[in-house]
């Protein structure tokens, strides 16, 4: 099975609700689509969104990456051969995590199907479903109860807190919305960087006095602050996750060996991909550091990829965070992972299992 040309795709699907971190504020699921033939006739699906404030990734600077490098470096290039294309698509050139991410999983894609297996199995196994949870965004404490009421309603048992515009604010927010799911849902804090760390120690010492159990705070601090980091955890009982501050494997075993941070979190956006992402899960179980799998905001088929790889990787990757195709109005891509609510089930398909994308504008 061997590569014979990649083309573009573009794909949006309306949000139920706009989504709105201490980062940015999106209405859309808006994702490029790169689509691998191969000269079997067989077609891999690999997807990226744009995180400009994240990644430094656009639509745009993901097709000329492709383009540009890694299109030459792959045609030809024999499927069977996975280790040495992920190897390619990482020393091809630094940075651009995204259009890697999206290339790999399209690989992946492929490799799934010349084996005739789903990807979760050739990766390691497991149970092929997976339970999240959902975003509540940050907005006025009156949106955020009635948004945190709806998924409750709708069965969530984990909702994770979008924070990091006013430490005042946001620790109203936290209590208050404590108060409404005591009993009913944990809550994950994710601040996105919009915290000091003496202002993370301040509003944790607060939840911690009033007994406000959080499961995890996510980022609190700019990425590359790892002695913020660092300073919180060696302060406050409350478990601290790394998210922008984790991309590859050297920050996350700096993060760990450090004492920095308490759980990591994978995304195969920051990664470049899963083979990168499989290094960071098998370290981080090696040294007993457990691991969440997150998404952008992003659809189905890199979502799909990113969970079968938390299937196969359950014993590291314990906390699952792939909301990003439920909190879309429909999904566009038939057959591959299902998302409704809580509930993902990956398909038995080979690969991803996507049988077709409806919506898809070629570019
Ligand atoms: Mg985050």
């Amino acid at each position: 099975m061997k590569i014979t040309n990649i083309r573009f795709g573009k794909l949006s699907v309306p949000l139920i609700t706009p989504f709105k971190t201490a980062l940015r504020t999106v209405d859309c699921i808006n994702d490029l689509v790169v689509i691998i033939e191969t000269d079997c006739g067989s077609i891999g699906y690999g997807s990226a969104p744009a995180t400009p404030v994240i990644t430094g990734d656009t639509h745009g600077s993901i097709m000329a990456a492709i383009d540009d490098l890694f299109k030459p470096n792959l045609l030809g290039m024999d499927v069977a051969n996975i280790s040495q294309i992920t190897q390619t698509i990482q020393s091809a050139m630094i940075g651009n995590y995204s259009a890697k991410a999206a290339l790999e999983i399209a690989v992946y894609d492929l490799w799934g199907k010349l084996h005739n297996a789903p990807l979760y199995k050739l990766l390691g196994g497991g149970t092929p479903s997976l339970s999240t949870d959902v975003t509540i965004s940050v907005d006025h404490i009156d949106k955020m109860i009635s948004d945190a009421n709806r998924a409750l309603a709708d069965g969530f048992d984990i909702l994770k807190i979008k924070i990091g515009k006013d430490i005042e604010q946001d620790i109203e927010r936290v209590i208050q919305l404590h108060a409404l799911t005591k009993g009913k849902a944990q809550l994950r804090l994710d601040v996105n960087q919009g915290w000091t760390a003496k202002q993370t120690v301040y509003a944790t010492r607060q939840f911690e006095a009033q007994n406000i159990h959080l499961e995890l705070i996510e980022q609190p601090v700019k990425a590359d602050d790892f002695s913020g980091l660092k300073y919180i955890s060696d302060r406050v009982c409350t478990p601290i996750m790394a998210d922008e501050s984790a991309f590859n494997v050297k920050q996350v075993v700096e993060l760990i060996h450090g004492n920095v941070v308490d759980i990591i979190n994978i995304k195969l956006m920051k990664t470049g991909g899963i083979s990168n992402a499989i290094k960071i899960a098998d370290i981080a179980a090696s040294l007993d550091t457990p691991c969440m799998i997150g998404c952008m905001l992003e659809g189905s088929i890199g979502v799909a990829a990113a969970a079968h790889l938390a299937v196969a990787k359950s014993h590291s990757i314990s906390k699952i965070d792939l909301d990003g195709p439920a909190l879309g109005q429909y999904d566009p891509v038939v057959g591959g992972a299902s998302f409704d609510k809580s509930a993902i089930k990956l398909s038995e398909a080979p690969g991803l299992g996507i049988e077709r994308i409806d919506g898809l504008i070629e570019l």
